[in-house]
Order: structure tokens, then sequence, then C-alpha cells
């Protein structure tokens, strides 16, 4: 969100990372906990035991997050589906899934380990509140372990409002899906009742705010307004996902590209190229036509302008990567997942040293909504 995700550490080959926004949640939790709920909890200590418990609140309560997340992950990997990483960030926990669950079992039972890890952890807690009171535990101890266990069972209730991006709306749409067969309509239902929630959470937001409780009317207000934006967006992925798995990017290039020619001068670029055609991206060839890889009209804009009649566009040409290149026979799918990951609207696609031609987004997301206004009424 604010930047690159920091990397922790690996656990069963799934990346653990953590969202730069994740340290304000973490601030703002730390000093709830050890200014307001702790010394509410239990009054006449020192300040710094209340940090104490803090530090040591936040912190398991983020181990908690977490196993809430690596329990859909390690569900996710025995039903097949890859989980790349998972990702703290300010507003909880995300397991990074490229692919959508096979089926609607699948879905269901990823969905549902997350609360059910966390119902688990709520109720461990709970135990060891209890073991602790009888064993004669600290006072301190057994008040933070009593807060986790409250802690972790509203984390589980939350999750299973049947709204997406939650889980509870993940477990809703797999019930529809295998329902009715039709994932666009079981992902329209509790999409739809994830942007009512969204709304839901705005207006309670508003109202803490115009009552005073500043911090916790802004937050309300800020994950409404996410878990509205992602309920569309989670809508809209399904539909995309539809639309293109399965079709190679074959289909949608553009064959015999506009190419430059190395040895032209980076002026040239910019008036008979860049200026003509508006593309951000041009395949760059040598003088049999073999191609040397793509010049960028950001690299352009890098260079000063009193170097643009002096350098020529194979001096500023990028390699072929992965991040600007495609083969005809990749996944639609897998092509626009690369353009979102590196920003490039343009893929070159290639075989070898040989350029075939041209994938852009502009092209795909037209046949996206021309399949979409066709099949209206045809099954997702
Ligand atoms: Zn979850």
């Amino acid at each position: 969100m604010f930047g690159k995700p920091i990397e922790l550490i690996q656990i069963f080959g799934i990346k653990i990372r953590i969202d730069p926004s994740w340290f304000i949640v973490a601030v703002l939790v730390t000093w709830d906990f050890a200014t307001l709920v702790f010394p509410g909890q239990l009054p006449g200590n020192a300040p710094a035991v209340y940090w104490a418990m803090g530090v040591a609140g936040a912190l398991a309560f983020f181990v908690s997050v977490l196993l809430h997340e690596l329990a859909h992950a390690v569900v996710a990997k025995t039903y097949g589906v890859e989980v790349r990483a998972i990702t703290l960030f300010i507003f909880g926990g995300l397991a990074e899934m490229p692919a959508e669950p096979p089926t609607p079992q699948a879905e269901l039972v990823i969905a549902a380990a997350g609360p059910a890890a966390s119902f688990g952890l709520a109720l461990a807690c709970g135990a060891l509140v209890l073991i602790g009171s009888i064993a004669g535990w600290s006072k301190e101890a057994g008040s933070v372990l009593g807060y986790l266990a409250f802690l972790n069972g509203t984390l589980a209730l939350f999750n299973l409002v049947p709204a997406l991006p939650l889980d509870g709306g993940r477990i809703l749409r797999a019930i529809l899906w295998g329902w009715r067969g039709n994932l666009r309509w079981a992902t329209r239902v509790p999409s739809a009742i994830g942007s009512g929630f969204g709304l839901l959470l705005i207006g309670l937001g508003v109202v803490s705010l115009a009552s005073g409780s500043f911090i916790a009317g802004f937050w309300l207000f800020l994950i409404g307004l996410f878990l509205r934006s992602a309920a569309t967006a989670s809508y809209q992925q399904v539909l995309l996902r539809r639309a293109l798995e399965g079709e190679p990017v074959s289909r949608f290039m553009h064959a015999d590209p506009v190419t430059v020619p190395r040895g032209i001068p980076v002026l040239e670029l910019v008036q008979s190229y860049i200026y003509r055609y508006h593309f951000k991206m041009f395949p760059v060839v040598d003088d049999s036509g073999r191609l040397l890889g793509c010049v960028t009209a950001r690299r352009v804009r890098e260079l000063p302008r009193d170097e643009w009649d002096r350098q020529t566009v194979g001096s500023l040409a990028e390699r072929c990567t992965p991040e600007n290149t495609v083969r005809a026979d990749t996944d639609a799918l897998e092509a626009l997942s690369r353009m979102s990951r590196s920003g490039a609207s343009r893929l070159m696609v290639v075989d070898e040293d040989r350029l075939l031609g041209i994938l852009s987004l502009k092209d795909l997301l037209r046949f996206f909504s021309l399949k979409m206004e066709l099949e209206e009424t045809g099954k997702g």
C-alpha cells in the first residue's frame, strides 16, 4: 500500500511479508492495549507493566492473524491451490492465491479454515486463562490471555459475515456456486452484500466520529471503504478470469507491429514514432529484423533533452525479460497478471528472438467488455 512489503520468513514455502502500512496498525493497537484496554481491566499498575502487556498482547494478536491466514493457505495447498505469500497489512492479513479454488467444496473448506483457526485460538486462550487461574499464574498474564480469547473470537465472527471479500462471503459464494453451478452469479450476491456491509461500516464510522470516538470512527470508516472497493473488485476479477482463462495470447495479439530500428536517433523515435502512434513501448530490431528488446517512453523521459539527437534508440533499448515479453501460447490471464505486476500496458509476443506481435491491455479489455455485452445472460 505504501511501498514494498518487507519479507520476514518462509513457512511451508509460503513467504510471510509485512506491508509498511501494517506498522500504523501495530503502533495503534499496542498503544490502545497499553493505555486503554489493560489499565481498564487491571487498574493500579505502573505504566511500564501496561506497556509490557500491550506489546505482548499486540504481538500475540498479530501471530493470531498470521495463523488465521496460514490456516487458509495450508488447506488451499492440500487442494492444489498455490499460495505465494501472506501479507500483513493495515486491515489484517491477506493470503495471495493466484488461482481460484477448483471446486465449490474446495472454496468452502479453504474459506472456513481461517475462522475455524481463530475459534480454535480463542478456545485455547480461554483454556489457558482457566489453567492459569488454577495454577496461580500472574493476573497480568490472565488478562492478556483473556483479551486474546475475546479478540480471536471477534475476528472469527467478523470474518463470518457473508460479505465478500470476507471469509463468510467466500463461504456463501461456495454454497451458491455448488447449488447453481454459476460462479458469476454466486460471486455477485456476496459481493453486493459486501458493498452494503462496507456502506454500513462507513455509516457506523461517521456516527462514532460524530459522538467523539475519533480513532474507532475513523477506523470503521476506512475498513468500510476498503471492503466496498474489494467487494466490487472481487466480482470484476471473477468476470475477467472467466473471460480470459484458457484463451491463448495469440488470439488477442496484433501481428505485424510497428518496430523501431536500433540505429535511429532518439529524437526521431519521439517525432516519428511516439508522437505518431502514441504507444508507450516500441520493439527495437536490428538490421536483419531480429528483436533486440524494447524502448519505452519512460526511458526517453529520463534522458536529458539535449541528448535526444546524440543518442540512438539502441543505446536506450531494454533487453527482453519476462516482464516485457510473453509467448504466443501463454494464457491471456497470465499475461494480464504480468501486466499488472510490472505496470506495462503492452507486451511483446515472442518466439526466441523473433517478434510475432504485440499484446496490449486495451485489446484485452475491449475483448472482455464485448464478451460481457454478448453473454450478459450466459452462464458464468
Ligand atoms: Zn480469513
